[in-house]
Parts: C-alpha cells; sequence; structure tokens
C-alpha cells in the first residue's frame, strides 16, 4: 500500500521549531514576501498604491513605513485582516502554523495554551484565519460537462440531553421536543475537484444553493433522502440507497461523507459543540482542509498567511467580540 500522504517526508516542509527559531527580522520579512509577492518584500502604500516608502519605524522597533508620495504611514498588516496586531509577528506565524498542522481543527482553549494568550484573543484569531480560509470558497462554482459532484448533508447543533428518569424522557426526534437551534450544513464536493459547503435550517433550503453553484451538465451523486428530488429538474442525478450499499455502479456520496468526517472529528475531537453563528466557519475549515488535504504544512501556511494579509479588516470581528449573527448562511 502506497504511504500515506501525512507520513511522507514531502508532507512536512515547516515546523514549529523553526517558527520559534526565527529572528525578529525574518519573521518580519517573511510576512512582508507574503504581503507584497509582486515586489518580493518592497512595501507597497495600502493608501495610494506608492511603491517609494521609507523605514519609519515605532519607537520600540515595530516595523512602520512611511510613503513619499502620500506621506502617510503603514504597517505590514495594514488594510489587512490583521490589523492593529497586539501580538508580535512571530506569534500569528505560529498561530497559523499550528492551525494547520492539526488536520482536524484546533480548540480556541489548547491554542491559548499553546502561546499563552488569552482564550478570547485564540478564539478570535482562529475565527480570523477561517474567515481567510472562506476567502478561497467565494463565488466557488464547481462541476460542469461530464464532471460529476456528490452532496450531503450533515445535521449540527441543537442537541437535547435526555433527563435522567426514564419516565421523564421524550421522543426527541419529535419537533414539538427539539430545541429548534438544529442546522444542516449542505456539501457539493466534485470528485477530484473541489467542495463548498454552506448552512441551511434543512436539506430541501439548499436545493436553490445547489443550482446556482453547480455548473449545467454536472452528473449529481446524492443518497436516498427525498429533499433531493429537485436537483433532477437541473442536472443527472444518481441516487444511492444506503440501506442497501455505500457504493453501487458508480453512484455514491464518499467524498462528500469525507467532509462530514473530518468536520464530525473536528466538532467531537476538539470543539465538543459547533452550532449557531459560526457554524458556516467551521464548515468552510473542513472544506479548506479536505480541498488541501495533499498539500505540505509549509504551502499550507504559506497560502493562509497569503489569504489573511489579502484579507479586508474582519467582518465577524473587527475590534468587537462575538456579534455576528445571521440565519441562512451561505
Ligand atoms: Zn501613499
Amino acid at each position: 500500500m502506497a504511504q500515506h500522504f501525512l507520513l511522507s517526508k514531502a508532507a512536512k516542509s515547516l515546523s514549529l521549531a523553526r517558527v520559534f527559531t526565527m529572528k525578529d527580522d525574518q519573521t518580519e520579512m517573511a510576512f512582508r514576501r507574503i504581503r507584497w509577492a509582486d515586489t518580493d518584500g518592497d512595501p507597497v502604500c495600502p493608501h495610494c498604491g506608492g511603491v517609494d516608502a521609507y523605514d519609519c519605524r515605532r519607537l520600540k522597533g515595530a516595523p512602520r513605513f512611511r510613503c513619499r508620495a502620500c506621506v502617510k504611514d503603514f504597517s505590514i498588516t495594514s488594510g489587512t485582516l490583521f490589523a492593529s496586531h497586539k501580538l508580535p509577528l512571530r506569534c500569528y506565524l505560529a498561530a497559523i502554523a499550528i492551525f494547520c498542522n492539526e488536520v482536524k481543527g484546533k480548540s480556541a482553549l489548547a491554542l491559548s495554551r499553546d502561546l499563552n494568550v488569552s482564550y478570547k484573543c485564540a478564539f478570535v484569531l482562529l475565527h480570523k484565519l477561517r474567515e481567510a480560509m472562506a476567502e478561497e470558497l467565494k463565488g466557488r462554482t464547481l462541476g460542469g460537462d461530464g464532471k460529476v459532484a456528490e452532496v450531503d448533508g450533515g445535521y449540527f447543533g441543537g442537541y437535547v440531553k435526555p433527563a435522567n428518569f426514564r419516565v421523564n424522557r421524550r421522543d426527541r426526534r419529535l419537533a414539538r421536543y427539539q430545541t429548534g437551534k438544529r442546522k444542516v450544513v449542505v456539501v457539493v464536493r466534485e470528485r477530484n475537484g473541489h467542495s463548498l459547503p454552506a448552512v441551511f435550517r434543512s436539506e430541501s433550503h439548499a436545493l436553490d444553493f445547489i443550482r446556482r453553484r453547480v455548473a449545467k451538465g454536472t452528473t449529481i451523486n446524492a443518497d436516498e433522502a427525498g429533499s433531493w428530488e429537485g436537483l433532477q429538474d437541473r442536472f443527472e442525478v444518481k441516487r444511492i440507497n444506503h440501506e442497501e450499499a455505500y457504493s453501487m455502479d458508480g453512484a455514491c456520496t464518499n467524498w462528500a461523507e469525507e467532509f462530514f468526517s473530518r468536520m464530525r472529528r473536528a466538532e467531537i475531537g476538539h470543539h465538543h459543540h459547533i452550532a449557531g453563528a459560526y457554524l458556516l466557519r467551521y464548515a468552510q475549515e473542513a472544506s479548506w482542509r479536505e480541498d488541501n488535504r495533499r498539500t505540505s504544512n509549509g504551502e499550507q501556511v504559506n497560502r493562509l498567511a497569503g489569504l489573511a494579509m489579502k484579507h479586508k479588516p474582519s467582518v465577524d470581528f473587527s475590534g468587537y467580540w462575538q456579534r455576528h449573527v445571521t440565519a441562512d448562511q451561505t
């Protein structure tokens, strides 16, 4: 049997040990090269786009530049996801490395212990990284003529704990005994291609999303659930009844199940509770990890840092602690 990718040498191109032995000017230069890749690290003014800026450090040595054209100051992270950062740059690089190395996800409490920062700081930092990952999924369409995609749904949240005494227990399958907080993550995944998740109240609400984001001509594989009936008017749909088999005559949803396997392990092993306003972010994280599962960790860190440096300051966490709440999230 071929060696698993994660066991191979190619999977390990960056270690946390290396991040922590990097000198300040090396981390600074690493971030400059990621932020200003076109000029190989030479500063470009985010205010006017000028390329003539000089080093104008703060008194304590923190990097800062001043643009000769518009005379405004900026730092390496100005206008990015890490704008107004408080931690040293090395900490951000370490956080990204830790986050990428954990292939199922990273709990905010564990990161707060790793970096000796507060739980809130770690929580916000991790969500900013998820926001950066989501950037790659924006406007993504899947499939096309002759391509095969799979759809599937997985329910998260709204757990109702059974009562202690049997006489007090209720049938938790009945709507009146549920909390109404349960939501479904629907994923569309192209075989040998990318994935795209979204969050809905039920699977049948996902049909419009699938029609919008999957190109005509795609063959869609789905399980026996009645909610996917509506896909037949636009796509060729192959159904697989999981009570009979997991895969039959080429019909299966195993690629989509793989995504849920990763997300479920993140829920059970790391976060314990994935639900509510941030459910979509966790789904997007699982999607990014699935799509990049055969990429070396060094490359993943570069990619993610690059996404964070291209991303505008956070929508969800710009200077505030948890305020983003929406119903259906696509
Ligand atoms: Zn300028």
